[in-house]
């Protein structure tokens, strides 16, 4: 006689999903936004972005002295098999940015830098609404090519800190993507 404890015990691991009671639909797979650039370049006039920003879809150089890079926070969802995903921007010292471009069409595995987060996050804010997340330390752990880097907060007692380190509930994870799909 077979009796398989860990099985049993253990909840399926399933594709995160959920019926939305904002839209009525139903949204599959687990959530992935992203900020397209940098808190401070949403802080520039249209004309500034041309001026003093470069924006590529991986980094961005304002006035020639800020320099942020592009990477992905995961938190992972209990029970779910994919974690919810934010492509967020952290600032670079001006060495690790350029140690960056020069790596960046090769396998740039087990390098890594320090950066400040630098982004807004609905559901993370402990500051006003619209304005930047604190300023959080980050390792940004750069990955294989084409990959981008994976950016991990260091510990602190930031919300955002504790749900990478520890996951949400599947019940959080509809609040959040609620939060960013239907602004209320
Ligand atoms: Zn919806």
């Amino acid at each position: 006689m077979a009796f398989n404890w860990f099985g049993a015990a253990a909840d399926p691991i399933k594709s995160f999903e959920f019926r939305c009671d904002r839209c009525g639909g139903i949204h599959s797979g687990s959530p992935s936004f992203a900020n397209e650039a940098p808190y401070s370049y949403y802080e520039l006039t249209n004309d500034e972005r041309t001026t003093r920003a470069r924006l590529t879809d991986d980094t961005c150089v304002i006035d020639k002295d800020s320099f942020f890079i592009r990477g992905t926070l995961e938190i992972p969802i209990e029970d779910a098999e994919d974690p919810f995903c934010w492509g967020v921007w952290v600032s670079q010292s001006e060495e690790s940015f350029k140690r960056y471009l020069e790596t960046f069409q090769d396998d740039q595995t087990g390098d890594g830098s320090f950066g400040w987060l630098a982004i807004t996050m609905p559901g993370y804010r402990r500051t006003a609404s619209h304005e930047q997340i604190e300023h959080l330390a980050c390792n940004v752990e750069w990955q294989g090519k084409g990959q981008r880097p994976l950016i991990f907060p260091h510990e602190c007692d930031h919300p955002l800190y504790t749900d990478v380190t520890d996951g949400i509930t599947w019940d959080r994870a509809i609040e959040l993507a609620q939060m960013v799909m239907h602004p209320q």
